[in-house]
């Protein structure tokens, strides 16, 4: 719990809109949610690491990744305890727990109860919000 994830990036939204893609901008900074089934991450299956689309901060990995069947990529754990922060959500009418980066407050998507061992939870996350690092070959 003594890790440095209160050295917060923060910006101004006219900054964050510069360096994003429209996109990118609505789902990560305007708590916005793509379209199941469309983005890019839901069915990659590819080793790796996914990163703060904003920050570049270290949220998931490929090895927590399973298929939800929900069209937005899912994991049933964050990349470390500290990666993510979670924050009640009673938006649109429903209950639910938002999913955001430590770092950067990014908003990535929500976390639901109905996932699989180990952790019983299923991260739904925007690809939007995500930047995949694919794992090298080279061993290093
Ligand atoms: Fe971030």
């Amino acid at each position: 719990m003594a890790e440095n994830v209160k050295d917060k990036v923060k910006k101004p939204e006219s900054e964050w809109q510069k360096e994003l893609s429209p996109e990118q901008f609505q789902i990560a900074r305007k708590k916005g949610t793509e379209r199941p089934f469309t983005g890019e991450y839901w069915n990659n299956h590819e080793k790796g690491t996914y990163r703060c689309a904003c920050c570049g901060a270290e949220l998931f990995s490929s090895d927590a990744k399973f298929d939800s069947g929900s069209g937005w990529p899912s994991f049933f754990t964050s990349a470390s305890e500290n990666a993510v922060e979670k924050k009640s959500d009673f938006s649109h009418s429903m209950s639910r727990t938002e999913v955001l980066c430590s770092k950067c407050d990014a908003h990535l998507g929500h976390v639901f109860e109905d996932g699989p061992e180990p952790t019983g939870l299923r991260y739904c996350i925007n690809s939007a919000s995500l930047r995949f690092e694919k794992k090298t070959q080279t061993g290093s």
